[in-house]
């Protein structure tokens, strides 16, 4: 068995190449970083990687992360400028015994001690919106519609779990601010003896409850990966509804170590990609909230057809500068 998940369906394109090699026993561990690069790489998506939205001084800050399941290994970065590809770096730091975990300048630093590729993150599209948001008047930071951090669990053929994130975090948040995506047990973990998890959405927010660990622990209790999912975001949800009247956006995908897989959102319209061995052609999901329950579909070809004309505007866009 093999599987792979992961949030929103920009992954799409890059599931399907991965999926293909998953089925010819390429590892979780390869699997999942080229996967996340693929994304990063991609110009028109407008929170990870390269074209990312800038920070409130127009910088692009990556965060990012990568997590073996076999040996429990983390490598993270956080606040990083200028380098093409932080899930490379992370995957890199996960094989230090320590200094797993760097931020800022350091993390730049040994990035370029160890001869990772420097580019400028900021692309053309990326600073329109940077321009046409400061003209706005000032708003209080929350995430722009369509905040979109990729996130991954990969199960190999061999049993071995992996999982990365990738983010260029909140539009216009402030230098230095580091959200859930590279927090262990926030953003992603993964444990290849149980499953795992990864989310998306207010990272403040999602770090209140330690919740991809908080699912992959439910899993560990028998849980299957829907019901753990759903269990730990809307007791979250409720919790924050409770103790702060409000509750950020808050969307994860999870795996189990079988290939089973679950959902859960507090928003509307949360899409993710899966593909598994027994579902080699990767599909696009739909999920909503629905009474406490996650309520999943695929995607129909309406919703993908105008997912990918919106893309291919956004790409011309680019083009024309
Ligand atoms: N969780 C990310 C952060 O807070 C943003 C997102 O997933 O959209 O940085």
């Amino acid at each position: 068995m093999w599987g792979i998940i992961a949030t929103w369906s920009m992954s799409l394109d890059s599931i399907k190449n991965v999926s293909q090699k998953l089925s010819f026993n390429e590892t979780a561990a390869d699997m999942v970083v080229s996967a996340v690069k693929q994304i990063e790489d991609f110009p028109f998506y407008k929170s990870v990687g390269y074209g990312g939205l800038p920070n409130e001084e127009q910088e692009v800050e990556l965060d990012a992360s990568y997590m073996d399941g076999d040996t429990l290994s983390i490598g993270a970065i956080g606040a990083v400028k200028d380098f093409a590809n932080p899930v490379l770096i992370a995957k890199s730091l996960s094989q230090r015994k320590v200094n797993n975990f760097l931020v800022g300048t350091g993390a730049e630093k040994y990035a370029s001690i160890n001869g990772f590729q420097r580019k400028n993150m900021l692309t053309k599209r990326a600073k329109a919106f940077y321009e046409k948001r400061i003209k706005q008047e000032a708003e209080e930071i929350k995430p722009y519609a369509g905040h979109d951090t990729v996130g991954m669990v990969c199960l190999d053929a061999m049993g071995s779990m992996s999982s990365a994130t990738s983010t260029s975090g909140l539009f216009m948040k402030k230098a230095g601010r580091v959200g859930d995506s590279p927090i262990p047990g926030s953003g992603f973990y993964v444990d290849s003896q149980v499953g795992g998890a990864s989310a998306t959405g207010l990272g403040e927010d999602i770090m209140k409850g330690c919740l991809s660990y908080e699912i992959v622990r439910l899993m560990k209790e028998g849980k299957s990966p829907q019901i753990a999912c759903d269990q730990a975001v809307f007791q979250l949800d409720k919790q924050l509804r409770e103790r702060q009247l409000v509750a950020g956006d808050i969307s994860v995908v999870a795996m189990n170590k079988k290939g089973g897989w679950g959902c859960a959102t507090n928003i509307k319209d949360f899409s993710f990609v899966i593909a598994t061995a027994a579902n080699p052609k990767p599909v696009v999901y739909v999920a909503n909230e629905s009474d406490g329950h996650t309520k999943i579909e695929p995607a129909s070809s309406k919703w993908l057809q105008e997912y990918f004309a919106t893309r291919g505007m956004q790409a011309n866009d680019c083009l024309k500068g």
